[in-house]
């Protein structure tokens, strides 16, 4: 296995809407293992595919306290949404910055597995937000997109100065 590396807003990259994988190989596989070691890594809850610049549907994720119950999703769709409810959410791309998003409060999602069979699941509370989260990521969308501009523009900004600092030498 080997860990990737993870793009970070405001990268084009993330930008790109991800293509259905045809047939589950062990490409996916591997890319699915590496996304796993990757998002434990660093310490996140959820990763999709865009994030480490490889253009096709899948995600992966662990909400458990022990970080051993991993999911992963290749071509998911949200069949139903549900309610709504605000989540304080972050992101792996978006280092360093918190904001409340709404989404629907419960989802059903139909996908493949690692072993290509198709699995339906009906999702709430924090396993709901992070599948329409990392979905998203999918679809070329960052949770900052659903920030007033304004707010955005402080994200954007704040970012920017993180990099500047993180690039300077330390003597
Ligand atoms: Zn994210």
């Amino acid at each position: 296995m080997s860990r990737l590396t993870i793009l970070e807003f405001p990268d084009p990259r993330l930008r790109r809407v991800a293509r259905p994988v045809d047939a589950v190989s062990d490409r996916e596989r591997k890319l699915a293992a590496d996304m796993l070691e990757t998002m434990y890594d660093a310490r996140g809850i959820g990763l999709a595919a865009t994030q480490v610049n490889e253009g096709v549907r899948l995600l992966v994720l662990d909400l458990s306290e022990t970080r051993d119950d991993p999911k992963v999703f290749i071509n998911p769709e949200i069949t139903e949404r549900v309610g709504s409810q605000t989540c304080e959410e972050g992101c792996l791309s978006v280092p360093g910055v918190y904001a409340e998003v709404d989404r629907a409060e419960r989802i059903r999602v139909r996908s493949l597995g690692l072993d290509g069979e198709p699995f339906e699941l009906d999702a709430d509370g924090l396993l709901a937000v992070c599948i329409q989260h990392e979905i998203d990521h999918l679809d070329g969308k960052v949770f900052v997109d659903y920030l007033s501009p304004l707010k955005r523009r402080m994200v954007e900004k704040r970012l920017k100065k993180q990099k500047q600092r993180d690039n300077e030498p330390v003597a």
